[in-house]
């Protein structure tokens, strides 16, 4: 049986349909993580290779002692943006509204390895990569021009990704995208309705009703949303309120990774190393102290192809309900071996 679902977040209907994944599926067998090798000499995020990336504006570790690196991030050599503009912007005629396209985007690049996906990362080098996005974030929000930055990931080919060693992204934009107004509008709303938080006040009635949640540790909660919009959406959300990724203490950096290794751990182990989007999703460097908006990461496996109704409607079908995928994500972190999803098996 289907049910139509609201997102309490952006006010966008999905509807769950967990009958259409009877539905026969056919295509390509994709290629696994087995097949692709440690090291490739072609490949510019390789170890080796720095000399074919632009200068690098961060390393880590910050050491000068040694010449390995575990993270480095770059500007992007096909930079949609031009990070040195005058912010110009006006109309043509009475409908055309355009702007310079200044911005900055950069590359994070996991890891030297060039087939190690943040799934199978220990929980350190993965507090390395969440240290240098909070990094570059925080250096970048100082160029007032610059009014948002997103951080994300696309892991797989049918994520969009173009190379396969494993990188993240940052885009900073003078402009702040119409899906992400929506979600600020919202949570606006809700507080000059109610006083509170909406991300605040949903996390406390998941975590009551439990039927959601995947795991909770001390500063962090990981559940499925109520209306998802695919099959195995994953929230990761901090308990404490804070509208900005960039004000996230830095101490909680180790039990963030934790979470967001396990999650990835698990849809790895679970759906056979699944294609996904991965979003930190953060308000404006200007609203950075705000009572309304409340970061938060997505993570968006891409299991099935956004077909016509979609793309047209914007109504997303989603073929699994997120109670289900919720205790199944439990049931693979419980199978799992004792060193690994250590924070899903403890309790909040
Ligand atoms: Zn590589
Ligand atoms: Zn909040």
């Amino acid at each position: 049986m289907s049910e139509l679902r609201q997102d309490p977040t952006t006010r966008e209907w999905v509807i769950l349909a967990p009958e259409r994944a009877k539905r026969p599926q056919q295509g390509p067998k994709k290629k696994r993580g087995a097949d692709i090798p440690a090291w490739d000499e072609k490949c510019p995020f390789c170890l080796g290779n720095e000399g074919r990336t632009p200068p690098e504006v961060l390393r880590l570790p910050l050491s000068k002692r040694t010449s390995k690196w575990s993270v480095r991030v770059v500007p992007n050599l096909y930079s949609a943006l031009n990070p040195d503009g005058e912010n110009n912007k006006g109309m043509s005629g009475d409908f055309f509204r355009h702007r310079e396209g200044i911005g900055v985007h950069e590359v994070i690049i996991e890891t030297p390895s060039h087939n190690t996906p943040m799934a199978l990362m220990p929980y350190e080098h993965v507090e390395e990569v969440l240290a240098a996005y909070q990094q570059r974030y925080n250096a970048l929000k100082a160029n007032r021009q610059l009014k948002f930055i997103t951080i994300f990931k696309n892991h797989g080919w049918s994520s969009g990704t173009s190379l396969i060693h494993p990188h993240s992204q940052l885009v900073a934009t003078p402009v702040i995208a119409t899906f992400y107004n929506r979600k600020f509008d919202v949570a606006h709303d809700y507080y000059v309705d109610v006083a509170s938080c909406l991300y605040c006040d949903l996390l406390a009635e998941e975590l009551e009703r439990g039927e959601r949640i995947v795991a909770e540790t001390k500063h962090f909660a990981v559940f499925h949303p109520y209306a998802s919009h695919v099959p195995y959406e994953t929230w990761i959300i901090p308990k404490e309120h804070r509208a900005s990724f960039g004000l996230s203490p830095p101490t909680h950096l180790a039990e963030l990774a934790m979470v967001l290794r396990d999650s990835l751990l698990c849809l790895y182990r679970g759906l056979n190393n699944p294609d996904f989007n991965l979003m930190i999703d953060t308000s404006t460097t200007e609203d950075e102290k705000g009572p309304f908006y409340h970061w938060h990461i997505r993570i968006l496996p891409r299991l099935s192809t956004v077909a016509g109704f979609e793309m047209g409607s914007g109504i997303h079908i989603t073929t699994a309900m997120p109670e289900d995928t919720a205790a199944r994500m439990k049931q693979i972190a419980n199978s799992c071996a004792g060193g690994e999803c250590i924070s899903f098996k403890q309790e909040g």
